[in-house]
């Protein structure tokens, strides 16, 4: 305030020195009442009514007859890969275009991630692809399915929901069921996304869930799995809680994992889900402002979303075409940073990361073009439309700023 001048309006200079964050966690339910009464009761860690009642609840919202609580998205990941019966030096198909987390989970199981593109429409794992991948690059023998270049089984397919939009499930369905491949969804950014009227994590043989700080709902870090196979179900509780045999005594018939969610944190995941519509809705309206303030800006485009799906529009993201624009993608990054205004590139495709850049891939350039170009601007659920007009006017006074010279 003190740097007001007379010429400013207060309202202005607030509005220009506003710090605009990407997207952070929105506690605003029953979050403190919840996580007090575990510290009043002591049920503070990893077993407890809550742990019990969130795993009810996000079933309920996945659709399924199961849900098991995690201790974050990727441990999810990692324990429903090894449900589905992925082995060391297996493969699992993933999409290129993704969170390393995808990509770290099937190398934490010793299998080796094989990368598909994306389609351009929608920026999800391309069906097309895939079925070209399975069909012309694969063989079946001894009842298994086999990468014939590299030799190795194929022993899964991992589909993301990027965004928080639906993959196209029933293509991709159609074209795995052929070959008998588990499906393991990725909906680590999609809780409450709804694909031709069915909820995204019931979908595939499995679903995992992330509450990461940024994702729909948070409690501070956590995961799930969603399932309908009740076998599945009790076989990833038991795997997650260091696989313990006996309620008494202290016999392991596995390897298992201290994967669990404590009882504290499953009290904030359980008052975050009560809002978990309100903050569907929101993000929505978010996206349908960016749209509509962004329409008239040449070289800018929203993600799209395909008809009968319902996305979280987790992060409103846009592709920008540097050339029509005048400026690419992380130009744009720092001119906004000047105004305080948050935005972030897509991830790093596997294909081109350091790490998984040696892995198997089916690549056609758009990965490659959607990571050159695309930007998350503030998605918070607290985003106002003054807020998305605030960013659109930044973006479109550096458009005019290049058209005109
Ligand atoms: C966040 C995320 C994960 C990992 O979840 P964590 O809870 O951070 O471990 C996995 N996949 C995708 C696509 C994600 O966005």
């Amino acid at each position: 305030m003190s740097t007001t001048s007379d010429t400013t309006s207060i309202e202005d200079t607030d509005s220009s020195e506003t710090v605009l964050p990407l997207c952070v966690p929105h506690i605003a339910g029953n979050e403190w009442e919840y996580v007090k009464e575990c510290l009043d009761t002591n049920w503070v860690s990893s077993v407890g009514s809550y742990v019990d009642r969130f795993e009810a609840d996000v079933a309920k919202v996945a659709g399924t007859k199961h849900a098991v609580a995690t201790v974050n998205g990727t441990a999810a990941l990692h324990t429903a890969l090894m449900l589905a019966g992925v082995e060391p030096n297996d493969e699992v198909i993933i999409p290129t275009l993704t969170f390393i987390a995808t990509a770290n989970a099937v190398h934490y199981t010793g299998a080796r991630p094989v990368l598909i593109d994306s389609e351009p429409d929608y920026w999800q794992l391309d069906p097309e692809l895939l079925e070209d991948f399975l069909t012309n690059q694969c063989e079946r023998k001894n009842g298994a399915l086999w990468n014939e270049k590299t030799g190795r089984r194929v022993a899964a397919i991992v589909p993301v929901h990027i965004l928080g939009h639906p993959v196209d499930f029933d293509a991709i369905y159609e074209i795995s069921r052929g070959y008998d491949l588990p499906i393991i969804e990725d909906a680590a950014e999609a809780i409450g996304a709804i694909y031709k009227g069915r909820p995204v994590g019931g979908l595939g043989n499995l679903g995992c869930f992330s509450f990461n700080g940024n994702k729909i709902i948070t409690t501070g870090g956590g995961g799930m799995i969603a399932t309908n196979d009740e076998r599945l179900a009790k076989k990833a509780k038991y795997l997650t809680t260091t696989a313990k045999d006996d309620p008494v005594e202290y016999i392991h018939g596995d390897v298992g994992y201290n994967y669990r969610m404590p009882n504290m944190l499953a009290a904030m995941g359980c008052a975050q889900l009560e809002q978990l519509n309100d903050f569907i809705m929101r993000k929505r309206s978010i996206a349908d402002w960016y749209r509509e303030h962004l329409e008239d800006i040449p070289g800018v485009n929203l993600q799209s979303e395909a008809q009968g799906v319902f996305s979280t529009c987790w992060l409103s993201t846009v592709e920008i075409d540097p050339d029509e624009f005048g400026m690419d993608r992380k130009q744009i990054r720092e001119a906004l940073l000047e105004k305080n205004i948050h935005s972030r590139p897509f991830w790093q495709p596997m294909h081109q990361s350091p790490v998984y850049k040696r892995e198997f891939s089916v690549l056609t350039g758009v990965a490659d073009r959607l990571f050159a170009n695309c930007l998350s601007l503030p998605s918070s659920v607290t985003v106002t439309e003054a807020d998305v007009e605030r960013v659109c006017s930044a973006i479109g006074s550096l458009a005019s700023a290049t058209q005109n010279v």
